[in-house]
């Protein structure tokens, strides 16, 4: 484990173009459910219904029921972000990494201050008007105090939708998040199972032309023979700060 962080470190101090990728699990270490995790809705409530209900066409159809399920199930109380967040966005400013290309909607990658985030799923914590001479953005606290379930906008009066990708739509930023991904030196991939694509197939492409592929998961991925570190135990926050303060060490000798 010790020589695995050092070599992590070793390679991260190296590099001059590092892209992390995050998942769910980063964001559990801050208080964010993970939908397909065990006490997951995905396992709760059936893979099946939320895909029906969480998607673009139900949303058209029936913006009534899309917004009395997402209202339960998909926004949460305000969540600070983790010490992983933090210490990703220390990174940055460090200049030890480059962006971070994120599956979560949560807003915290953001909210801890890094500057280049790609969230492929959107982000949840802004809302757009659907009417295509308005657009206007809102975030999530007027969505959670507007008196009414479906929320509308403040300009126009049009239906809003949760700036997230629903199923039946595609990615967002999907050539800046390959493009980042692809280029990059050393990828860090933290708290993803990498079964979600297309994210899942830029990893891979990656990891068959480079070698640095760094994986920070607890579970199991279908590309851990391909790094070359993973690390599965631990507190990730903690991991991150004990490499970040090794780099730093290294940097000052
Ligand atoms: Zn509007």
């Amino acid at each position: 484990m010790e020589k695995n962080i050092d070599r992590v470190v070793e390679i991260l101090d190296r590099s001059h173009n590092t892209v992390v990728v995050t998942g769910a699990g980063i964001s559990t270490e801050a208080g964010i459910p993970d939908f397909r995790g065990p006490e997951g809705i995905y396992r709760k409530l059936g893979e099946n219904r939320v895909m029906k209900i969480i998607n673009i066409d139900f949303f058209r159809n029936n913006p009534l029921e899309f917004y009395k399920f997402y209202r339960q199930y998909f926004i949460f109380p305000p969540v600070e972000p983790g010490k992983a967040h933090q210490v990703l966005a220390e990174m940055e400013k460090a200049g030890i990494i480059k962006a971070i290309v994120t599956q979560n909607i949560d807003n915290l990658h953001q909210k801890a201050g890094s500057q280049k985030v790609i969230p492929i799923h959107g982000n949840g914590a802004r809302f757009l008007c659907q009417e295509r001479n308005c657009r206007s953005v809102h975030d999530s606290n007027y969505v959670n105090t507007y008196p009414e379930v479906i929320p509308r906008c403040s300009q126009c009066g049009g239906i809003l939708k949760p700036d997230v990708v629903l199923f039946g739509e595609h990615i967002k930023n999907y050539p800046d998040a390959m493009d980042r991904i692809l280029g990059a030196r050393v990828l860090v991939v933290i708290g993803s199972s990498l079964t979600v694509y297309p994210l899942a197939g830029f990893v891979k492409e990656f990891s068959t032309f480079t070698q640095y592929l760094i994986i920070i998961n607890k579970g199991p991925t279908p590309l851990d023979h391909a790094a070359v570190v993973k690390l599965q135990e631990g507190n990730t926050g903690e991991l991150l700060e004990e490499i970040f303060e090794k780099i730093k060490k290294r940097r000052k000798q």
